[in-house]
């Protein structure tokens, strides 16, 4: 076998070991049922106890209640960001938005094919390089949605803002990563490919209480009602992903989210240490909304992109290039990824400093 990279990519991404090596294993027999856990019915007793383990093992991490309903649902991420106004903004009201990034540009789009839309803050005229924060929020409005994390521009939010309204937030690159009072928000969601498990389930947790919030009539499919009374089993639900984000959230269980935060907080902390100290790079995102996920940074020549590029790969780094949309590098440090991989890509960045400064 070859010897496994150090993977810094932005999603899907790296995975626990253990939880590879138990998916693996189900593909091949799952539960000792002689099949397959890709041939079994969802409506199997087997699978349902993992999805109803799964549901358990997120409010338990959440350290939320029976009044939230946590949801598997297909689409990705980007469906949730027509769901979430096609079920709660109807026409004539207005819903809050603070814009940080691309995926929040997106959400905003999307929210206004269904109603008005009040773009509270956005950091875009600087390049998405900090978190805007100190805006006033409508008492009147129905929601306010943020994105924790910004995994392309590398920004995250440190600090909440006080919401007078339900706040709804876009976890897809940072959920699970530290300890947060989920009960501030009233709607979270993530796609899996990241923190979670494979690409092919979006969590969402959702207070019941807003369920009914909704005057739009809506195709089953895209009426969260559905799928919160049917237990996400109004069709078929995406098995095998929910299978590994099981996996994962044991993992993140046995772990416990204050060693994983500061696990987090170690990895990023010794690579942001690093870019500041090194006289080759430099971050662009405002300190205190530095990412601990996604670390962007840049060279101070723009021609040793490729030939740092090429000595990471050479050192078993990959997934470093930035986002198409802004180049430079990003190094994705998600709960699974090692400080010791962190450690080598520091190594390369020291030999480049080298051979280049
Ligand atoms: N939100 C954030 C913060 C993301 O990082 C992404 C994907 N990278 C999305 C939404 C879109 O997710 P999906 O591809 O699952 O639709």
């Amino acid at each position: 076998m070859s010897t496994k990279k150090h993977n810094f990519y932005a999603g899907p991404a790296i995975l626990p070991q253990v939880v590879l090596d138990q998916a693996a294993e189900a593909i091949r027999e799952f539960s000792g049922m002689g099949l397959s856990l890709l041939e079994i019915s969802h409506r199997s007793k087997q699978f349902e106890a993992v999805i109803s383990e799964a549901e358990s093992l997120i409010l338990e991490l959440m350290g939320l209640s029976s009044d939230y309903s946590v949801l598997f649902l297909s689409g990705g991420a980007s469906s949730q960001f027509f769901m979430i106004p096609m079920n709660f903004l109807n026409e004539g009201e207005t819903a809050c938005y603070v814009n940080s990034g691309v995926w929040a540009s997106k959400a905003i789009k999307e929210a206004k094919l269904f109603g008005n839309v009040q773009v509270l803050a956005s950091s875009e005229s600087d390049h998405f390089t900090y978190i805007p924060k100190g805006f006033e929020i409508p008492k009147d409005a129905n929601y306010l949605h943020i994105t924790s994390n910004n995994t392309i521009y590398g920004t995250q939010y440190h600090e909440w803002p006080e919401s007078p309204i339900p706040l709804f937030c876009d976890m897809s690159s940072d959920i699970f990563s530290r300890r947060l009072n989920f009960k501030s928000f009233e709607l979270i969601y993530a796609g899996a490919q990241k923190n979670l498990g494979p690409a092919g389930v979006t969590l969402v947790v959702i207070k019941k209480s807003l369920l009914d919030r909704g005057k739009r009539k809506l195709p089953a499919m895209l009426d969260y009602k559905t799928h919160a009374s049917n237990g996400s089993m109004y069709n078929t639900p995406p098995v095998f992903p929910i299978y590994v984000t099981l996996l994962t959230l044991r993992w993140i269980q046995q772990l416990g989210l204050e060693h994983i935060e500061k696990r987090n907080q170690l990895k990023a902390t010794t690579l942001y240490r690093e870019i500041d100290r090194n006289s080759c790079f430099s971050g662009p995102v405002d300190l205190k909304d530095r990412s601990w996920m996604n670390v962007v940074f840049t060279a101070k020549q723009a021609d040793w992109d490729p030939v740092f590029l090429e000595m990471c790969k050479q050192a078993g780094c990959v997934g470093l290039a930035g986002h198409r949309s802004v180049g430079g590098f990003r190094a994705s440090l998600y709960n699974a990824l090692e400080l010791s991989s962190v450690e080598a890509l520091v190594e390369v960045m020291q030999s480049f400093e080298k051979k280049h400064a």
